[in-house]
């Protein structure tokens, strides 16, 4: 099953043409100002793209080897947060920047405390004047580094349940009383940090939203959130494929070990099965449905998935695996053995593979909604 896509004198593809030969390299200001960041957005940061409108410039830009910018999310979970309920000052200051990769974001959502159970968050909001006074602890925020901007969600009434005393700001990550301590994960890398908030002023002005309403806020953060994860490639749709390392091995003369072989069809299938059920919603939004259940159990299989690819492709190396450089056969590529050591991750971020299967059984299936002991409701509204 495959798309197919309109001919070569289609008009929108002529005009992804024409913008490319005016800018045959073009900046991230050129792409976010023509619309070719995000063309679902509306006018005049993006182009109010259908689906299949944005697999057309999807194709041209891949054709053209020209990459958008990478800011994954202030693009993929702020933006869209921020067109769905900013003001129309935050629109006009925030938006144009974002798409052009100028200004990164940063997500302050999870807490030491809260991580599936992120309405249980303790970072207070307390309102003194025209201000918001932060303090509290976040954690395992990627790129706070390194980013100008951070989406962050803090408690502006402990009285009331917990959902509904959230707020939902925008935070300048140089502000004054800002502290971002590194994480190195196991890979080496330093991706995500511990951000400390000691009496940090935010004004009024940087609300998202009502004060109080962020949880629907967030939610429409994480929303976004799961389906950026989702996409093809092993690493959140940043990694090889098991077609890649499939191709690896017989570039290598292929496998005679019986169980490496039929792991290796069976990541085959898995990863052909995850192609088809990407395939089948962007079919469905193309045709105008809405996407039903395939898009959130993507996210589910699609983790484990990645997991086994770079699992197997360490076994596949040989007693050479336990060293900590080595890739299928000798191959030098570094991404197999950092994607062996990132893996476990895939499971947990962007929601764990356990909160993603309550998700399918409440929403797609129809299963009752697990009790929630603190929330002193008899339904848990966690992470979604
Ligand atoms: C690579 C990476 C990048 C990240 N980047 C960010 C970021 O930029 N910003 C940010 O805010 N956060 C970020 N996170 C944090 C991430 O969102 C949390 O780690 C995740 O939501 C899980 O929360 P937790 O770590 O507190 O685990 P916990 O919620 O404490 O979960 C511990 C275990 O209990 C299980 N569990 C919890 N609740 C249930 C339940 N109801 N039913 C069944 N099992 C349950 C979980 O599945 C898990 O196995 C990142 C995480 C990773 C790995």
């Amino acid at each position: 099953m495959d798309l197919i896509l309109p001919g070569e004198d289609d008009p929108r593809r002529l005009g992804v043409r024409a913008f490319l030969e005016d800018h045959p390299t073009p900046t991230g200001r050129q792409l976010a100002e023509a619309g070719y960041v995000a063309p679902h957005w509306p006018r005049p940061w993006g182009l109010g793209a259908d689906p299949l409108h944005q697999l057309l410039i999807d194709e041209e830009l891949r054709r053209a080897g020209v990459r958008r910018p990478d800011n994954q999310i202030g693009i993929g979970w702020a933006g869209p947060t921020i067109l769905h309920a900013g003001t129309p000052a935050q629109k006009e200051r925030y938006l144009m920047p974002l798409l052009a990769g100028e200004e990164i974001w940063c997500q302050l959502f999870s807490e030491p405390s809260a991580g599936s159970d992120l309405a249980s968050l303790a970072t207070r909001a307390l309102r003194d004047g025209d201000d918001y006074v932060i303090r509290g602890q976040k954690v395992w925020t990627s790129g706070a580094h390194l980013a100008q901007f951070g989406i962050l969600i803090a408690r502006t009434d402990p009285e009331v349940p917990k959902h509904d005393g959230i707020t939902y700001l925008i935070c300048p990550m140089d502000s004054q009383g800002i502290t971002v301590r590194p994480i190195v994960d196991m890979t080496g890398m330093h991706s995500f940090n511990e951000v400390f908030f000691d009496d940090v002023h935010l004004p009024v002005a940087n609300r998202v939203g009502e004060e109080n309403r962020g949880w629907s806020l967030a939610k429409v953060t994480l929303g976004n959130e799961r389906v950026s994860l989702s996409g093809a490639g092993t690493i959140w749709g940043r990694g090889p494929t098991a077609a890649d390392l499939v191709e690896l091995v017989r570039q290598q003369g292929g496998c005679t070990e019986p169980l490496l072989r039929q792991r290796l069809a069976g990541a085959y299938i898995d990863g052909e099965v995850l192609r088809l059920l990407r395939l089948r919603t962007v079919a469905a939004a193309v045709a105008g449905r809405p996407p039903g259940p395939e898009a959130s159990v993507r996210k589910a299989l699609a983790d484990a998935h990645g997991k086994e690819v770079m699992r197997l492709a360490k076994d596949l190396s040989g007693a050479a695996g336990m060293l900590a450089e080595a890739a299928p056969f000798g191959v030098t590529d570094p991404v197999w053995s950092f994607g062996f050591l990132f893996s476990p991750a895939l499971t947990i971020g962007g929601g764990t593979a356990e909160v993603q299967r309550n998700i399918i059984a409440e929403r797609s299936l129809g299963l009752p909604h697990e009790p929630d002991r603190d929330a002193g409701t008899p339904w848990s509204r966690i992470r979604r």
